[in-house]
């Protein structure tokens, strides 16, 4: 419990100050300078001399108590937030290895290092986006991981669709994708053994604010802004993340692929899509046809044999 906290709780009522002092074992001064660094990140509070502190807004933040405002269910029970990091996938698996339960969530406004696949860079200019990552510790053997990447793109889908943005679909195996551009990419990592999972990582970058992109980004990403010409409440699009994760993370338990699968299958836009497949030893052509029950991309040849993507580049290819 913090000031903050307190706040929320009471908003849009005020509060006392004489009840934040004592609930936190605070003197009234300590609480008049909590309240002043409230201020100076952007949130709006009244202090009246007899009805104590009211908040009046916040600003577009994603800090752990505001998560905690929308967040319901299990998962983000503990947020690490920061301003800026390199990396909240570093930082998550550094929490991860210290001990950091399942569930806890790593959140920065901005990241000076964020990845991709295969160390690609991810672009997270400072408050344009969510960046997060979550640490999971399922009951898993290490070769369905996959299949929990494939989860955290179903619940991210599905929290972008409930506030609005109706035409985001999974770009297999790891972006969301509206049209012909994309708005989040998932880097899952993992630690563990063969036969047993310790940790993954979840890391999700989600473009929700921007107007503009980069030079390098401006013909091939999007972001929530520019689809909706709304800026989402980062902090609640979070919160909707983990509730939908948490719905999705119990069909993971079960051996049997079908339900998962199904629930990718309804946001999967290049089933039927002739697609350019680049792989390590060469690139192919064909049409995408599915996943396989263990999560990789199904390909049909025009030969009519089939091959698997494991890990391959996937690309679209030019409308005719
Ligand atoms: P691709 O999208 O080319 O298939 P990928 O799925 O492997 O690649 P990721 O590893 O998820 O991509 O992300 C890294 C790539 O995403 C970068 O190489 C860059 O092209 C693109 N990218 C980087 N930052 C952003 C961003 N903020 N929004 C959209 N795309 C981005």
């Amino acid at each position: 419990m913090n000031a903050l906290n307190m706040l929320l709780s009471a908003f849009p009522e005020p509060i006392s100050g004489e009840l934040i002092a004592s609930t936190l074992k605070l003197s009234r001064t300590a609480v008049w300078k909590q309240m002043q660094s409230l201020q100076k990140l952007g949130l709006q509070i009244e202090g009246k001399q007899n009805s104590g502190y009211r908040l009046l807004s916040w600003p577009d933040l994603l800090l752990p108590e505001l998560i905690q405002h929308y967040r319901s269910g299990q998962l983000g029970q503990d947020v690490f937030w920061h301003e800026s990091i390199p990396s909240t996938n570093t930082t998550a698996k550094e929490l991860a290895r210290q001990g950091a339960a399942h569930g806890t969530l790593v959140v920065t406004e901005e990241q000076t290092a964020g990845r991709g696949r295969r160390g690609r860079a991810w672009t997270s200019a400072k408050s344009s986006g969510i960046f997060a990552s979550l640490i999971l510790r399922p009951d898993l053997p290490t070769r369905r991981v996959p299949m929990l990447t494939l989860a955290a793109g179903v619940a991210v889908v599905e929290a972008l669709q409930s506030i609005g943005l109706s035409d985001a679909w999974l770009k297999w195996p790891n972006d969301v994708w509206v049209g012909r551009r994309k708005l989040a990419g998932i880097l899952s990592e993992l630690s563990g053994e063969l036969d047993q999972v310790d940790f993954v990582v979840i890391g999700m970058g989600i473009n929700t604010h921007q107007m503009e992109l980069p030079d390098e980004l401006a013909n091939t990403a999007t972001s929530f802004y520019r689809e909706t010409g709304r800026k989402p409440n980062r902090a609640e699009l979070l919160a909707r993340i983990l509730l939908e994760l948490e719905k999705v993370l119990p069909l993971l338990e079960s051996t049997d692929p079908a339900p998962l699968l199904a629930a990718w299958q309804k946001h999967d836009r290049l089933l039927g899509k002739s697609v350019n497949v680049i792989e390590t030893n060469g690139s192919y052509t064909g049409t995408a046809v599915g996943l396989s029950p263990t999560g990789s991309l199904r390909i049909a040849l025009a030969d009519g044999s089939e091959r698997l993507v494991l890990a391959g580049d996937v690309s679209l290819r030019p409308l005719a």
